[in-house]
């Protein structure tokens, strides 16, 4: 994935609520990636440093990422198994009829303002 087109999707996104909510400037926003997702963390926090302070509604808001973890189903055996661990292959029945049951979520979990008074 490439992390610079991910920051203006949620800046834009962040945009658009704040302008329907009526805020002119959010203090935090949390997203939700997977493990797998192919985000690099680092990288999009690079870009959302440089990219947020474009805009005046995202010029103070920092980038917290909730990891989930990617989970893996084997079809044969009907086991689950940590992705990052273990990949296609079952570790139980070394199966490779394997399919990614989560992990390769992108979802803006919450935007947020900070409650000062
Ligand atoms: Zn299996």
């Amino acid at each position: 994935m490439h992390e610079l087109g991910v920051t203006f999707y949620v800046i834009k996104d962040v945009k658009k609520v704040a302008e329907e909510n009526n805020v002119k400037q959010i203090d935090y926003v949390t997203l939700e990636i997977g493990e797998v997702s192919g985000v690099i963390h680092e990288q999009l926090i690079d870009c959302w440093n440089w990219a947020r302070k474009k805009e005046e509604v995202t010029q103070n808001a920092e980038l917290k990422i909730d990891t989930l973890e990617a989970i893996t189903f084997c079809e044969d055996c009907k086991g689950e198994y940590r992705t990052v661990d273990h990949g296609k292959i079952c570790p139980y029945c070394g199966s490779d009829k394997t399919y990614l049951l989560r992990g390769n979520e992108f979802n803006i979990k919450e935007i947020g303002i900070y409650d000062d008074n």
